[in-house]
């Protein structure tokens, strides 16, 4: 459970902590101010103080030059991005292969594709969507700790054949706690006892109600082998999207998060970074995770080089200081200066996390404003 000490809160609020303790009785808990309260308690204290609860991004907090949220004038609509999870074997690789195949883009520059941790696949009336490449849960569950909520959509993938195993259950709930909006495919129908009314069936018992079962969950029947099915859910991630309405402010700087990284022979450090808001240029100053750069060459999931990158598309970047982590945010700041400050206080923000076991996430997430 998340937790704030009661001084620590006080000090955000810009408030006595003897007061919070005061108001704390007043709602019927004895504490200190050096105990902690979880979330809830806290925010019922801000707001009976007459505070704001604002949640604020990691780059607000260090950099404080740019408000956290972009004005909805400035947000254009943007590419979904897509994690497919499921049980081992079930046909996570498989599909994401077909999928991939069904991009026209790629079918024009000859097919050249390049696995760079994810991939963006434009449908015939233009739309894009983008997949993370790293199927699974331990992937998706790694970047959200790390606070790198990229995912806009999960795709269940479920063996017709096999039916509803431990790993399909583990990412069900890991969908569900992340929040996220989850398509079911329900693969390999090209296959003897193929059976997806029990698929289905046996959803129901976690929650996950299809359509045909009267729920709002959409559901498409694939065979990632034979190809069969695949426009089909290309369109349900469509509906799903436009459902959603994701949008995104493109002309500010750029914000993203590391997907992939590592160190290449020739290149030297390189980082699969997705972006989230604002456009990444050639020679823009950034810090990604504790490392510092300045984008030298952007190159995209076709191999090519570009000069920028938008909201929702996957780039590689070159011109880094050091291998940053899968989940570390890059930050485009105004000069190198700045960036050697930011990446020295994530430094020192990550040493401190390695040696207190007090939860902070909640700190990280809140800040209370008068
Ligand atoms: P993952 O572990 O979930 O990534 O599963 P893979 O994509 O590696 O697939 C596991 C096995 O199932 C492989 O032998 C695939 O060829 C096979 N497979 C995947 N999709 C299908 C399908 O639609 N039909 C059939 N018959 N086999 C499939
Ligand atoms: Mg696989």
């Amino acid at each position: 459970p998340e937790a704030i000490t009661v001084q620590e809160l006080a000090k955000r609020m810009g408030e006595k902590g003897a007061d919070l303790v005061k108001s704390l009785f007043k709602m019927g808990s004895m504490v200190t101010v050096n105990q902690t309260i979880d979330q809830d308690t806290a925010e019922l204290l801000v707001e009976e103080f007459g505070h704001n609860i604002q949640r604020v991004s990691e780059a607000d907090v260090e950099i404080n030059t740019q408000a956290d949220v972009d004005p909805e004038e400035t947000l254009k609509p943007r590419a979904p991005v897509v994690t497919i999870m499921g049980h081992v074997d079930h046909g996570k690789t498989s599909l994401l292969d077909a999928l991939r195949g069904t991009d026209v883009v790629a079918g024009e520059a000859g097919g050249i594709t390049q696995h760079i941790g994810a991939y963006q696949v434009t449908m015939k009336n233009g739309d894009k969507v983008t997949f993370l490449d790293t199927p699974g849960h331990e992937a998706f569950t790694e970047m959200r700790m790390r606070g790198a909520n990229v995912t806009d959509i999960v795709i269940l993938v479920v063996a017709a054949d096999d039916g509803l195993m431990p790993q399909t259950i583990e990412a069900i709930n890991h969908t569900k706690a992340a929040g996220v909006p989850m398509i079911v495919a329900i693969n390999k129908i090209d296959k003897e006892g193929a059976d997806p009314t029990t698929v289905r069936t046996r959803l129901l018992e976690h929650e996950v109600i299809v359509e045909e079962m009267s729920g709002d969950v959409l559901d498409a029947e694939v065979s990632a082998l034979k190809k069969i099915g695949l426009d089909e859910l290309m369109e349900k991630i469509h509906v799903q999207a436009e459902l959603l309405e994701l949008k995104a402010r493109p002309d500010r700087a750029a914000e993203g998060s590391v997907v992939e990284a590592k160190l290449d022979k020739g290149r030297g450090p390189v980082a699969t970074v997705l972006i989230e808001r604002g456009t990444l240029k050639r020679g823009d100053v950034f810090v990604v995770g504790s490392q510092t750069g300045k984008v030298r060459a952007l190159i995209d999931d076709k191999g090519k080089q570009v000069k920028e990158a938008g909201p929702s598309t996957p780039v590689e970047v070159l011109g880094i200081s050091g291998v940053p982590s899968a989940g570390d945010k890059l930050t485009v700041v105004e000069n190198e200066g700045r960036a050697r400050e930011v990446a020295a206080y994530r430094a020192e923000q990550n040493k401190l996390k390695r040696t207190t076991q007090v939860p902070t996430s909640l700190e990280n997430m809140f800040s209370a404003a008068a």
